[in-house]
């Protein structure tokens, strides 16, 4: 190991700085979907239904700093309780560098493109629904087999707001929903 090399390949987990620790969040999203357990096996199982505060566009928790307030059961992440945080997904950075892995290539500190995640098909990107939308007793229908990898990519397009053909499709998709 040499000085060049990146601060998660150079510093144990507990002698990062804050900033350090927080860039380490790949974006996925993947802990705010709510897990169910199974009662005889204590096995934690996703689903695909997000936590409300979950921002489905972005993958971004919408209430970050104040999270704790709306959201008491949400789980701080530290370097003394990530070892132990068996509901957190194989993929997820913080999972991967405490059990001595390597980051994967499309976390975003290693491609240099923040949404790697998105594109690679590792985050909830187009594949969650918020738990506004679901029913306590429907949650089973949701469970997930891809909470630990099996991505699926995406192509992002860009959307010029100026484009006429774009303004017309909304002005359609608004009519149908309102119907
Ligand atoms: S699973 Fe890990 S890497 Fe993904 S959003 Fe949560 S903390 Fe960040
Ligand atoms: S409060 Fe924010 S960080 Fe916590 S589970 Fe909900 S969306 Fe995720």
């Amino acid at each position: 190991m040499t000085s060049d090399d990146p601060f998660w390949q150079r510093k144990p987990l507990d002698k990062l700085s804050r900033e350090e620790w927080e860039s380490l969040c790949d974006g996925c999203g993947k802990c705010c979907l709510i897990k169910l357990e199974d009662e005889d096996s204590g096995q934690i199982i996703a689903t695909d239904v997000t936590c409300k505060l979950l921002d489905l566009g972005t993958c971004q928790c919408s209430q970050y700093p104040q999270r704790s307030k709306y959201v008491p059961d949400c789980v701080t992440l530290t370097p003394e309780n990530i070892g132990d945080l068996n509901f957190m997904p194989a993929t997820c950075a913080y999972r991967l560098l405490a059990e001595g892995k390597p980051l994967e290539d499309w976390h975003p500190l290693v491609s240099g493109d923040p949404n790697s995640v998105h594109t690679s098909g590792n985050s909830v990107l187009n594949r969650a629904v918020p738990e506004t939308e679901v029913e306590d007793a429907e949650l089973e229908d949701h469970v997930i087999d891809w909470f630990d990898g099996d991505a699926v990519k995406w192509e992002l397009i860009e959307i010029d707001p100026d484009d006429e053909d774009w303004d017309d499709e909304e002005e359609q998709d608004t009519a149908g929903n309102g119907t």
